[in-house]
């Protein structure tokens, strides 16, 4: 019980200064685009406005995310079933998917066992993930997602990619919170995976091999296990 009311704290806390961020950076953001778009239609430097609306917006979605970090974090946790929820996500990865030519394979033991969680902060894990994979593909491929018993207490997925994969130097890197080396990224994906499958006990690993791709593994310990 003190356990949980130190985590009501915490997150009572982070919702309170994620709300504060909301109004104290997003009010006058909006202005600023609107003011901008104002100003855009008055001069002819398209490439300028172009680069000042794709960086507000650059800043509107970082504090999405951090928003989305402190928001449904009191969702009661509930049993889950990872298969269905992984069915769930993957038709919304398939317009990239099939654009970039990479092709999504769903394998999954039967009978698995279910997992005990939060069914909003498990789904965002396994789209940052999957996002990751396919950003990684210009070139299209596999994306290999595979869902299995790991051991009598550890549930595991493994997503495996065929993209640019990392060097050491950067893939020790990824995780730390706004390390991007995207144009658009927010650098906060991995971060909040990271935090949210901790949050729930498990462990999320990653390896990477510059050419030939990207492994990450999520372990989940199994619910009746668990409690
Ligand atoms: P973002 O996707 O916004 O950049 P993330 O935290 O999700 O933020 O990822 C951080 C960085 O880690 C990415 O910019 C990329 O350089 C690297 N990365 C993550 N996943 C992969 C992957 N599957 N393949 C190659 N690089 C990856
Ligand atoms: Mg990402």
């Amino acid at each position: 019980t003190e356990a949980f009311l130190r985590r009501v704290d915490k997150i009572t806390a982070a919702g309170q200064l994620a709300s504060g961020v909301a109004h104290e950076v997003r009010n006058p953001l909006a202005a600023i685009k609107w003011s901008i778009l104002r100003l855009q239609s008055m001069y002819q430097d398209e490439a300028m406005f172009h680069l000042i609306l794709s960086e507000i917006d650059r800043i509107d979605e970082t504090v999405e995310q951090l928003l989305s970090l402190s928001r449904e974090k009191l969702t009661a946790p509930t049993t889950i079933d990872v298969k269905s929820l992984i069915e769930g996500i993957l038709p919304l990865m398939q317009v990239s998917a099939t654009r970039q030519n990479v092709e999504i394979n769903f394998t999954a033991s039967e009978g698995l066992p279910a997992v005990f969680g939060d069914e909003n902060q498990l789904k965002q894990v396994f789209v940052n993930i999957l996002k990751n994979a396919l950003e990684a593909m210009d070139s299209g491929g596999t994306i290999t997602v595979n869902l299995g018993v790991h051991s009598e207490t550890q549930l595991e997925m493994r997503v495996v990619d065929q993209g640019c994969g990392m060097p050491e130097e950067l893939a020790a890197r990824v995780g730390e919170p706004f390390f991007t080396t995207k144009d658009t990224g927010t650098g906060l994906g991995l971060m909040m995976s990271h935090q949210i499958i901790r949050e729930h006990n498990g462990r999320l690993i990653l390896s990477s091999t510059p050419g030939v791709g990207t492994t990450v593994i999520i372990y989940l310990p199994i619910a009746d296990v668990q409690r």
